[in-house]
């Protein structure tokens, strides 16, 4: 690579990206970092309303959006998806996959142990999280076969590493995504093309809808003592921002990574270097 155009890589004019979970928080920040750098992006969300929200707040970047509703744990909706790209934006370069989550059915307490959670509270995170990403690959991950080309980044999480208290549905199932991450890098390569590359980020801990009940009180805002310990454990002293995880991303989707493969990239303010002690 020449050195002198090395920011010259980061260019998306004329690649298609495709969010799954776009209309999400940390998926919007991602869309509006693909469209500044001139990608087309397709978000993909159950949630029409809010993947429509986000083309309407960005649309004065270079790049253009399409929300498309999608649901990500039915394989029809996916090739629908697919379809429609190809024929607004042509053949997909790159998939993030956001969409995701925990249930808070699926987190043990006091009231709630762990032998007392349902089926379907389980059969949901687990079914969001790693089918969803799964599916997601096998029908976009069609473009990059035929194209012999594309990169996929899986949003998977600190759990996947240490899972924490109270969420098993979840660790096991971003633990299951970290996992297919590795698989998916090795079998694209090695049965496609060396030209496609599969990673993941495991973000540390941003507060949003999904995880505010853990980490704050609902009424006074105040840290809970969970989100105390885990700001303790967090050698950065904050939560993330969204923003914080672009950086990263662009630089997995770019050719200056190109050389990356099967890697799971914490950004996380040093929670996972962190021993405690
Ligand atoms: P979010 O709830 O704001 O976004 C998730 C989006 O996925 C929502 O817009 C939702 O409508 C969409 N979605 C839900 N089910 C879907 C389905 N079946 N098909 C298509 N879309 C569906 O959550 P977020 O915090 O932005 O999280 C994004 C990803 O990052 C998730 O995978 C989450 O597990 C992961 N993550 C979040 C954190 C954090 O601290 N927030 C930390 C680590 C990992």
């Amino acid at each position: 690579m020449n050195k002198k155009n090395i920011f010259a890589e980061i260019n998306f004019l004329n690649k298609t990206a495709v969010v799954t979970g776009g209309g999400g928080i940390l998926g919007e920040a991602m869309v509006a970092a693909l469209l500044d750098l001139g990608a087309n992006v397709a978000i993909l969300d159950l949630n029409y309303e809010s993947a429509l929200a986000v083309v309407n707040k960005n649309n004065d970047l270079v790049g253009n959006a399409l929300p498309v509703e999608t649901d990500v744990l039915k394989t029809e909706s996916l090739n629908n998806a697919r379809e429609l790209i190809h024929r607004q934006f042509g053949f997909v370069d790159f998939l993030v996959n956001a969409a995701g989550g925990n249930h808070p059915d699926a987190t043990t307490s006091d009231e709630k142990p762990f032998a007392e959670i349902p089926e379907e509270a389980i059969r949901f995170v687990t079914d969001l999280n790693l089918l969803g990403t799964i599916q997601s690959c096998q029908v976009f991950g069609l473009d990059m076969q035929e194209q012999k080309a594309g990169v996929i980044v899986n949003i998977s999480s600190m759990n996947a590493l240490r899972p924490l208290t109270r969420i098993p549905a979840y660790s096991a199932a971003k633990a299951g995504v970290s996992n297919f991450t590795q698989w998916l890098a090795v079998h694209m390569a090695m049965t496609y093309s060396p030209e496609i590359r599969v990673n993941a980020i495991a973000p540390g801990f941003f507060i949003t809808d999904q995880n505010k009940f853990l980490l704050m009180d609902e009424e006074s805002g105040e840290l809970s003592a969970r989100g105390q310990r885990i700001i303790g454990h967090t050698p950065a002293n904050r939560f993330g921002e969204p923003g914080d995880l672009v950086g990263t991303l662009v630089w997995l989707l770019s050719p200056l990574s190109n050389f990356v493969t099967g890697v799971i990239l914490p950004v996380d303010g040093g929670f996972s270097a962190y021993s405690g002690v």
